[in-house]
């Protein structure tokens, strides 16, 4: 089986169309629409010995190079109710998750909403805000491997998913019946807390993991370093955990940043600071 013909595929793709930071570029991004087209590109993989990434929405990830292959499911985006059960495709946004939870009654969802990111990100980021993370609400998971469609419900922690090596296609979301009303004033209460907390500019989120139980920027809060700058990356000034890019910045501006942040922590507060962004490159 040969790659060419299997499914849309775009080819040298630059970084600042699929993530908010330039720098990078993708060879080859493949759009598979279906899990068929998915199975034969992740065969023909196989069978070529082809090394390949796997992108969501880009809002977690640092495109920091060339990246020869990458596959994103973002054509593969419906989204279905039955019971108290939500199951999206993993090229669902997140917030059409949440949506189709509030449109159908079903309570749990409301604190993700905001997150940025497709459905497949999130289980794998194991993305959360305001007490609850995704995993929490994942009565199971599929994942395509190398020969099938295995369902599992995955292990969770800290802004990560242990999962076997492949390519998530879809998450069933268990929750609860609740009062409409209600789901959407919490909805718009996490909509406004994050407008007011977060800065706007292009960012990845938080750019490094909560230290203990301890967020992180309160201890970047004590650097003193924001409005720090690198090239068009710069320490946001509402929300030091967060690396904006004021208009021109590349990988390699956040990733300096970024190295100066830890830096300065590892050398004035003693702190190991841990990247929860992804970075990708070859
Ligand atoms: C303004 C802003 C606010 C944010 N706020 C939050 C927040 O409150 N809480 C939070 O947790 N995060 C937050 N984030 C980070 C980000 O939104 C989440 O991590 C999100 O879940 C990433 O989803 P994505 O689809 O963009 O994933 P990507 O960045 O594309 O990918 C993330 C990881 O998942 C893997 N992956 C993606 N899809 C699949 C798949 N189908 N199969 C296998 N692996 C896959 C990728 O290989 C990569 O390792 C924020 C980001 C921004 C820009």
């Amino acid at each position: 089986m040969t790659i060419d013909g299997i499914c849309k595929v775009e080819k040298e793709v630059y970084s600042r169309r699929v993530t908010p930071f330039a720098g990078g570029v993708i060879g080859e991004l493949y759009l598979p629409s279906s899990v068929e087209e998915a199975a034969r590109l992740l065969a023909a993989f196989c069978e070529e010995a082809a090394d390949f990434s796997v992108l969501g929405g880009g809002k977690n990830t640092l495109i920091a190079g060339r990246v020869s292959r990458a596959v994103c499911l973002k054509k593969m985006n419906a989204v279905s109710v039955d019971g108290n059960f939500v199951t999206a495709y993993a090229g669902a946004p997140l917030s059409s998750v949440v949506c189709a939870a509030y449109e159908n009654s079903l309570t749990g969802t409301e604190a993700l909403f905001g997150i940025p990111g497709l459905t497949g990100g999130a289980v794998c980021m194991n993305a959360g805000a305001f007490g609850t993370e995704t995993g929490d609400l994942i009565e199971s998971i599929d994942i395509l491997t190398d020969d099938s469609v295995i369902t599992l419900k995955p292990e969770f922690s800290y802004r990560n998913c242990v999962f076997p090596s492949g390519i998530i296609i879809s998450a069933r979301f268990s929750l609860a019946p609740g009062n409409r009303a209600d789901i959407k004033a919490r909805m718009n209460y996490i909509a406004a807390e994050r407008r007011k907390k977060h800065p706007q500019e292009p960012s990845l989120g938080s750019v490094w993991k909560a230290v203990g139980s301890v967020p992180a920027a309160v201890h970047i809060e004590k650097l003193s370093l924001k409005g720090l700058r690198v090239g068009g990356a710069v320490l946001s000034p509402k929300h030091c955990n967060f690396i904006i890019n004021t208009g021109t910045a590349t990988a390699a501006d956040y990733i300096k940043l970024m190295e100066s942040v830890e830096a300065a922590a590892y050398e004035k507060l003693g702190i190991t600071l841990k990247r929860e962004v992804r970075i990708l490159y070859e």
